[in-house]
């Protein structure tokens, strides 16, 4: 017989959305259920060594991400496991916050039992049960224990992909308007054995060879946390990966690199077919870059492979069309809306759908932008809310609201704002956003 389960509130996905999400839904008091596809939290961070996570800071240096992400980052550093929030020597971002992935993976897993959070891993999300009156009635999972049923009061998307929306028949898009091209795929690898001292000098000695807004000058007195050029040795190393720099990130070891340069265009991480020819396509070009690093970049003539994605880094999938959808303009005008349930201050960040380069811009007014509590918000389905990478933008607002803290940062705010639907016992889109407001500025939000 299928196997039943009740709660509260239903999270779909453990990335840092999900996470977060659950830990504030489960410090509302409300009972709680957090479903997650692999045996370990944190999504992109964890499966797809994303790293370092950037940014909680606007380019002047003011944090805007605060709340259940910050105190992450605070038990983080308390372990060890993070030297905080520290000058990005790529230059893109004012700070970025390198973190160890193993020990994130553990203490994520602490602050939810403390949260008193149900975790069901090694379960995906297959099927979803919407009744007449357009509300969840629950979610179907497949797992080793067999089919289960989840019922719940409120459900929130934390998949990345808007696997939920989409099963219950929510409105969601997918890339940009005109041929709905997505942002390309990538594969990351770490490796071990790196010189970065020598690393660090050949920038001084060649400055023109970096990103323009390296700040070179600062080097001497900076730790090195992030590496953007090499445009000569790429250029001539004529690799056929789609790209016009090499990019790498330092940490958490002190001689270990984490490489974000391969590029995987033109596929769907919808579609199955896709994402196994562009694993298959990832792995070999994380190969072929690692051989390059070795033999031509300095400090790496002893560097080796020390671990690489247990999938591919997909950037971009569905998100929903919801009740506002963020556009470019509210982000680079810095725009201020009444219904802000976080902020963030990373510029557009666009890795190329089709071509070689990033397309990037700042943030205007105070050098971050508002997210409404409307993008969380789905057209159609009244008791399902969603968080992180499928939160409802524009592909080119999407460019900033993807980054994790970003997504910590409306995973909470979906939370927060399903725990007081529960205790009012209304939707989502009646919860009063001063409510809202005053939950998460009580659990440490930046809402100004
Ligand atoms: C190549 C690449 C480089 C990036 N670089 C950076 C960076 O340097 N710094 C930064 O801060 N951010 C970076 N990002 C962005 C960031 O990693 C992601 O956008 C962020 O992790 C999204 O968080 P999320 O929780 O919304 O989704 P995800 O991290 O995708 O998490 C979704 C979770 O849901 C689970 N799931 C999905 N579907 C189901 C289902 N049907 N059933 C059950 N579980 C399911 C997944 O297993 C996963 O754990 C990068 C992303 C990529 C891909």
């Amino acid at each position: 017989m299928k196997r039943v389960i009740e709660a509260d509130i239903v999270v779909c996905g453990g990335g840092p959305a999900g996470v977060n999400a659950a830990i504030a839904a489960g410090r509302s008091g409300a009972k709680t259920v957090l479903i997650e596809r692999y045996g370990f939290i944190g999504g992109m961070s964890t499966a797809a060594l994303v790293y370092p996570w950037m940014t909680f800071h606007t380019m002047e240096g003011k944090q805007v991400t605060k709340g259940i992400a910050q105190e992450m980052v605070e038990r983080l550093m308390a372990q060890n496991a993070s030297p905080g929030h520290i000058r990005d020597t790529v230059g893109f971002t004012h700070t970025l916050t390198p973190y160890h992935p193993e020990v994130y993976k553990v203490l994520a897993v602490d602050m939810l039992k403390e949260a008193g959070v149900k975790l069901l891993f090694h379960c995906f999300v297959d099927g979803v049960e919407v009744g007449d009156d357009g509300r969840i009635e629950s979610v179907q999972l497949t797992s080793k224990s067999g089919r289960m049923d989840i019922k719940g009061k409120i459900f929130i998307d934390t998949t990345g992909d808007a696997d939920l929306a989409y099963l219950s028949g929510a409105p969601c898009v997918q890339g940009r308007d005109e041929d709905h091209k997505t942002q390309p795929m990538t594969m990351k690898f770490r490796m071990r054995g790196v010189n970065l001292a020598e690393v660090k000098q050949y920038m001084m000695d060649h400055p023109d060879e970096f990103y323009s807004k390296t700040p070179i000058a600062e080097l001497p007195e900076l730790h090195l946390s992030g590496i953007c050029g090499f445009y000569k040795h790429w250029k001539e190393a004529n690799l056929p990966i789609n790209r016009d720099q090499v990019l790498f990130f330092t940490g958490p070891e002190e001689d270990e690199v984490l490489v974000n340069t391969t590029r995987v265009q033109g596929l769907d991480g919808t579609n199955v077919e896709d994402l196994t020819e562009a694993e298959e396509l990832g792995r070999k070009q994380v190969l072929e870059v690692a051989a390059f690093m070795q033999s031509c970049l300095p400090g790496f003539d002893k560097a080796s492979i020390s671990s690489v994605g247990a999938q591919i880094g997909i950037r971009e999938t569905r998100r929903i069309e919801g009740q506002y959808s963020l556009q470019l303009s509210d982000v680079v005008e810095g725009r201020r809306f009444h219904d802000v349930i976080a902020r963030s201050g990373y510029p557009i960040d666009i890795h190329s759908p089709s071509g070689k380069g990033v397309t990037s811009s700042l943030i205007g007014g105070d050098g971050a932008y508002d997210i409404p509590y409307r993008s969380l918000l789905p057209k159609r389905i009244h008791n399902l809310l969603t968080g992180g990478r499928c939160i409802s933008t524009s592909h080119e607002a999407l460019g900033t609201t993807r980054l994790t803290p970003s997504c910590m940062a409306t995973g909470q705010a979906a939370g927060a704002a399903a725990g007081i639907a529960v205790r009012h016992g209304v939707r989502p889109s009646d919860v009063n956003i001063d409510e809202l407001q005053a939950a998460l500025r009580a659990g440490g939000a930046v809402l100004e």
